[in-house]
């Protein structure tokens, strides 16, 4: 077994920070941090920072289809 392989499996890239973290929550293939998961909550609709969240998370609401 490669524990490297494994390692990097678990590897976890929030797709709206970015940045490798190992707390968070995982939408269809894609991980959003504890952190960016909590911004969102935070944030209300009418905030400039909604729509940027909306933005990166668009690339989730297209999950991709196995034929
Ligand atoms: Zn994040």
């Amino acid at each position: 077994m490669e524990i490297s392989t494994l390692k990097k499996n678990t590897e976890k890239t929030c797709i709206v920070c970015d940045q490798v973290k190992d707390d968070g929550i995982h939408l269809y293939t894609s991980f959003i941090c504890k952190q960016c998961e909590l911004a969102m909550i935070g944030t209300e609709t009418d905030d400039p920072r909604y729509k940027y969240y909306l933005k990166r998370l668009k690339k989730v609401n297209t999950p991709e289809i196995y034929s």
